[in-house]
């Protein structure tokens, strides 16, 4: 199949790979040069625009970009993929985003015979480079099926959550949990700790017990609990407290729209915020745990 892939960044590129590898050819566009000649050495063919991109005789445009701003900029824009686009061009849109603007954007493309499907993923880069992503996919029944198989060139989950926008929905849900549930877990931690238990006891009892969650037991934020965690290593890698912020950001202002109390979720936010004013936002969203340390690591 012949695919159009914008947004080669640390997710897009490893996905546009998967895709390669899978036997697809790819037309590439990223304002970013370096990001465009890795991939067209990997096989892809350069263009020099996102209209350039749908003028291609693609069946399928995949984007993966870094926020809602870049999204409608690349669909509605001027030079943009609606104002290109092939009648029944699938449009898969993988970046993370907030629900409204992904039903706005699916909308318009559908109003001039461009299905559209929201998709994003959970993984991080590690998922994108592997090919174990899980796809949230929202959007309609026939379009999910079309696009199913060139989903799972790039992840192992794909799960379709609904109509336009409820990919993103469940997305926004889920980093909601993941954002508080780190919180969580560093504040478990640390408490025990300075109550005399020693760490990686105190995590082994928390991870065969009520306690047990994601970022208890595969992403712990005590140094010394996990190796092959960004707590073994300075925090460097991984999630970045930034992307965390956007992502609990996202959950706030869709929850306004739906008035739907997040109250741990602002909490949350406001948490991440602190640590990110610090100066810390480049770091991975496990070393929130430095807020509540006497000597925080990093
Ligand atoms: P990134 O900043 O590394 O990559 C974004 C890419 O989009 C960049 O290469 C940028 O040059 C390109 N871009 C910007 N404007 C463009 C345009 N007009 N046309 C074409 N390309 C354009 O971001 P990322 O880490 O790859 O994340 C992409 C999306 O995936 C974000 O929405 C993010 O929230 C989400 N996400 C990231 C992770 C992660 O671990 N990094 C995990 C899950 C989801």
């Amino acid at each position: 199949m012949h695919i159009g892939f914008l947004g080669l960044g640390n997710m897009g590129a490893p996905m546009a790979r998967n895709l390669l590898k899978a036997g697809h050819r790819l037309s590439v566009f990223d304002p970013v040069p370096a990001a465009v000649a890795a991939l067209v050495e990997a096989g892809a063919h350069a263009v020099d625009s996102a209209g350039a991109v749908a003028t291609a005789d693609v069946e399928v445009i995949v984007t993966m970009l870094p926020a809602a701003a870049q999204v409608k900029a690349v669909y509605l824009g001027d030079d943009g993929l609606l104002a290109h686009a092939r009648p029944r061009v699938l449009l898969i849109d993988c970046s993370t985003i907030d629900p409204h603007s992904a039903r706005e954007v699916a909308a318009a493309a559908e109003a001039q015979g461009n299905p559209m499907l929201d998709a994003p993923v959970s993984g991080g880069t590690g998922g994108a480079a592997a090919g174990t992503l899980t796809f949230m996919v929202g959007g309609s029944d026939a379009d999910f099926a079309r696009a199913r198989p060139l989903l799972a060139a790039m992840g192992k989950n794909i799960v379709h959550c609904g109509g336009h926008g409820n990919g993103q929905a469940a997305k926004v849900a889920n980093n909601l949990l993941l954002g508080i549930s780190m919180i969580g877990v560093a504040e478990a931690m640390n408490l025990g700790v300075a109550l005399g238990v020693d760490p990686q006891v105190l995590a082994g009892v928390i991870n065969t017990s009520s306690g047990r969650c994601w970022s208890s037991d595969t992403y712990n934020p005590f140094p010394g609990v996990m190796d092959n965690v960004p707590a073994a290593r300075g925090y460097s890698g991984g999630f970045g407290c930034d992307l965390m912020l956007k992502d609990l950001g996202l959950a706030s202002e869709a929850a306004r729209q739906a008035r739907q109390p997040v109250i741990l979720g602002a909490l949350a936010q406001q948490l991440y915020q602190t640590f990110s004013a610090q100066g810390h936002g480049g770091l991975d969203f496990s070393a929130i745990i430095n807020l509540y340390r006497k000597e925080p690591q990093a």
